[in-house]
């Protein structure tokens, strides 16, 4: 399955079987809002644990929890008010409203069109005679809006107020704290996993592009005149697919193949932190089940780049539904939003060298998107295997970790079923009991939902307490003691053990 089908199959799949559905849908629905059921909550929660694992618990970075709604000021101080904007037009004849570079790439076939900046964006409009692609009506000229959303904050003519569309303000406002909590150690980072907002002009692509979505997001504190990573190493022989900003420039489109080490040496990627938190990056989103082959960075040309950034390199995945996207973004903010908000707050956020000498920190801030990191997961993991689906997720993200089911609904193999269900829970394992429906039917669900083990009480458990584990990808088996369960399907979700090592073969 390709395309626009594979992306049906799984919004289809996310809203049978739990995953997620649009919002507010006994209203009609809202375009831009997503609600996760039970298995999209739990798969979710599992790819932020990841998340953790990979960029905050190795380097005992802090995290922080602040709020999505923000008064005036800090929007005002930090440039967003300004540019945080996108070009829309509208339609003169049905009024629909459209983001212009997005409606120019699909009209004309062409990419990244933002990054060709306002210009650029008029003319071809003009030029490609681009009309509504709904009802062929002429188009207003275009016209810059503000994607953030606006409110009052208190009940009579209060303060504006705005609701965060990243969460990096809230590390930038608390940096002085966040230092202090560091033990005033320089590097040090400040990480939040949070919700923010963003007013789309058109939200499209179910999970990709979203009015309400969780960031995850770090911003990493360093002197710029210490500007190495003492992790670097660890990641400087991770060759990485780069398109660069002179490479994007030209116009070539095959990625240059190298190193981080070299990457950084040659300048493609300006500080070793950036690079650094790319390598993890690659890492990270292989974990999630993505092989590095449909993975790539791509810098921002300067009109694409963020008011902030001054070197920007997306982490593209590439999806067979719509080509590829933007995951994750790797910013280098050098001391920009410090210094405004120091400017605009008369707060001195600077520390102190050995030397006595006063600076503000430098910034680098890898930032992903979390929906979208749902969606990559189910669609790379989307299987087809005789008719029916597989969905081959990474075992430490699936949303259930094993299901255990009576063979038939009677004689005791429930009861003992249930048992086992209860020891496994007991365990810390997210474990469904099944007993609905045919054996071959219930192993089909599982198979839909991604979970890899399904334990089988039989027969042969009530004379000697073995089980029948099953695997999700291969439908192989292999016979265990129950009571040896606990303790293998941990080390088994964790990727410690293979699914050979669990038993003997069938
Ligand atoms: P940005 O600050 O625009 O680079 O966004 C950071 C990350 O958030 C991106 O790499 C995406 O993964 C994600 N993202 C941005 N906009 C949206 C959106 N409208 N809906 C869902 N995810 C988004």
């Amino acid at each position: 399955m390709e395309g626009r089908e594979l992306h049906e199959a799984i919004m289809e799949l996310a809203r049978r079987r739990g995953f997620f559905w649009p919002s507010f849908e006994i209203y009609g629905g809202l375009r831009g809002f997503y609600t996760y059921g039970n298995l999209g909550t739990k798969l979710k929660r599992n790819i932020e644990k990841a998340w953790r694992r990979f960029f905050v618990d190795p380097h005992g970075f802090l995290e922080l929890d602040t709020p999505v709604l923000n008064p005036l000021r800090v929007f005002k101080a930090s440039g967003h008010l300004e540019h945080f904007k996108d070009v829309m037009v509208e339609c003169l004849k049905c009024h629909r409203v459209f983001r212009a570079d997005h409606l120019i790439e699909e009209e004309a076939g062409l990419e990244y069109v933002e990054a060709m900046g306002e210009e650029a964006i008029r003319r071809l409009l003009r030029e490609k005679g681009i009309r509504c692609p709904e009802c062929g009506g002429d188009l207003s000229e275009p016209q810059e809006f503000l994607t953030m959303f606006q409110t009052q904050i208190g009940p009579m003519g209060g303060e504006p107020g705005f609701a965060r569309p990243e969460a990096a303000q809230g590390m930038f406002l608390n940096f002085k704290l966040g230092f202090h909590h560091a033990r005033e150690r320089l590097p040090f980072a400040l990480a939040q996993i949070g919700k923010v907002m963003r007013n789309e002009i058109s939200p499209r692509r179910g999970l990709l592009r979203l009015r309400e979505f969780t960031i995850m997001e770090l911003e990493l504190f360093f002197d710029p005149q210490e500007g190495q990573c003492p992790w670097f190493k660890e990641v400087s022989d991770e060759s990485v697919k780069l398109i660069t900003e002179e490479m994007e420039a030209e116009g070539f489109k095959e990625p240059l193949e190298v190193t981080l080490g070299e990457a950084v040496e040659s300048g493609y990627i300006k500080t070793e932190w950036q690079a650094y938190f790319m390598g993890v990056s690659k890492r990270f989103i292989t974990y999630l089940g993505v092989p590095p082959e449909r993975q790539r960075f791509r810098a921002h040309l300067p009109e694409e780049r963020s008011h902030y950034s001054t070197q920007t390199y997306d982490h593209e995945v590439y999806l067979e539904s719509w080509g590829w996207i933007e995951i994750a973004g790797h910013a280098y903010r050098t001391d920009y939003d410090l210094k405004a908000h120091q400017k605009a707050s008369g707060v001195d956020l600077t520390v102190r060298r050995a030397d006595g000498s006063r600076f503000l920190p430098h910034v680098v801030e890898p930032s992903f998107g979390l929906d979208r990191l749902v969606y990559v997961a189910l669609e790379v993991a989307y299987r087809k295997r005789d008719g029916r689906t597989v969905l081959a997720l990474p075992r430490w993200i699936a949303p259930i970790q094993a299901a255990v089911m009576p063979l038939v609904t009677r004689d005791g193999l429930p009861e003992r079923a249930r048992e086992i269900w209860s020891q496994l829970k007991d365990a810390g394992l997210t474990v469904e009991y099944e007993e609905k429906g045919s054996i071959g039917k219930r192993y089909a669900r599982q198979d839909e939902i991604g979970t890899p083990i399904a334990v089988t009480v039989d027969y042969q458990t009530l004379e000697d307490d073995t089980v029948t584990l099953r695997d999700r990808d291969s439908w192989r088996q292999v016979r265990q003691e129950a009571s040896r369960l606990p303790e293998l399907l941990r080390s088994y979700i964790n990727g410690e053990r293979e699914f050979d090592e669990l038993g003997r073969p069938l």
